[in-house]
């Protein structure tokens, strides 16, 4: 059987290498191909002699995501819809905004966890992505921005990504084995610092001490979006399994390196979340913990979704209680609405081979 490289780590392909007989040299060259200049298949590798592709060529093969569709927002940020080997798709979002060029990133074909408010979770779970299809995310948006074959705003110059956040499809401490080997090779082979990688939890508690146990180091973001637990729990059925206090507590207990925050994000749904009580027991909840609140004001992803858009001067009532409190809170537009790009709103439409979108038939 062939060996996919891109799912070796570069130890394992400088062992791949020797295996054939091939110096330490010649590995080197295939890992620069690879994750320096994004080659997507041995024929793209033009400094390796004919000789050695034929031989890789029968030994192994480059995984490679294709890419069905790409929408543009009239706010610039971009839609990936790529299909995998076995014809799943998953949905990548890349934000440009000021100097940062942010890619949102899935971890999963679908959701198991069945959050209220979220498109995604209401696919059900299909499968965990493999470490390789989860990084290969990065690697084809980054070929694609260092070719120019991405239409940034005027003005925008990064022809590099800049953050990685994993909230695209998917609970990524569900799938968190394989997240952590992409995580190490966006590290070690791509040279992302772990500083500029996020990975968000709906509240898996045993996953946070476990992403800690992990150290990689990278930033931890809670889908927070209620105070209490009958408010959670409504919205957020994983909060049944680990409520509030639990929750707290991991995050409490999550080390954090100096000067780092856990970002918290809270979704503001008229009536359900965004009292003034709400506020204060926000306040109250994270006491002790270095934290920063994005607040996002709900839009309505999808028609009948039963949620409402807060009032503009609720949204800043609450986010005045935050900072009264000392609280880093920033209130959060949601990008790529236009094209469904916005959180919670992936895997919303299914797409034709054609390209033309399909609403999801449930
Ligand atoms: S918000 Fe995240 S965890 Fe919740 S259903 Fe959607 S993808 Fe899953």
């Amino acid at each position: 059987m062939k060996i996919n490289l891109k799912a070796l780590q570069a130890e394992e392909i400088t062992e791949f290498a020797e295996n054939l007989g091939q110096s330490r040299y010649k590995a080197n060259q295939i890992i620069n191909w690879l994750y320096k200049k994004y080659a997507s298949s041995f024929t793209d590798m033009t400094d390796l002699s004919k000789s050695f592709k034929d031989i890789l060529d029968k030994k192994a093969f480059i995984s490679n995501l294709k890419i069905l569709k790409v929408q543009v927002s009239k706010d610039g940020t971009h839609k990936f819809l790529f299909e995998l080997e076995d014809s799943r798709t998953i949905e990548s979002v890349l934000i440009p905004d000021s100097d940062r060029l942010t890619l949102c990133i899935s971890s999963q074909v679908g959701c198991a966890m069945g959050c209220e408010f979220c498109i995604t979770g209401s696919l059900k779970l299909k499968r965990n992505l493999r470490a390789h299809e989860i990084f290969d995310q990065v690697i084809t948006v980054q070929r694609l921005v260092s070719e120019n074959k991405v239409r940034l705003r005027q003005g925008f110059y990064s022809r590099k990504i800049t953050n990685i956040v994993f909230m695209g499809m998917g609970e990524p401490l569900n799938n968190l084995p394989e997240v952590i080997e992409a995580v190490r090779k966006l590290t070690g082979l791509l040279g992302f610092s772990k500083r500029r990688i996020t990975v968000s939890t709906c509240g898996i508690v045993p996953g946070i001490d476990e992403l800690a146990r992990g150290r990689t180091g990278v930033n931890l973001a809670v889908s927070l979006n209620a105070v209490t637990d009958a408010a959670r729990n409504k919205i957020m059925p994983v909060n049944k399994k680990y409520p509030l206090h639990k929750l707290v507590q991991a995050c409490r207990k999550y080390p954090l390196p100096p000067g780092r925050r856990i970002t918290f994000e809270y979704v503001l749904l008229k009536g359900i979340n965004d009292s003034m009580d709400d506020a204060v027991r926000l306040v109250r909840l994270l006491k002790g913990i270095r934290a920063k609140v994005n607040l996002i004001p709900f839009n309505e992803p999808v028609k009948n979704s039963g949620f409402s858009k807060p009032s503009e001067a609720g949204v800043l009532a609450f986010q005045k209680v935050l900072l009264d409190a000392k609280i880093a809170a920033i209130i959060r537009k949601s990008r790529g609405r236009d094209i469904s790009a916005a959180c919670g709103q992936l895997g919303a439409l299914k797409w034709t081979r054609a390209g033309k979108p399909v609403l999801p038939s449930g």
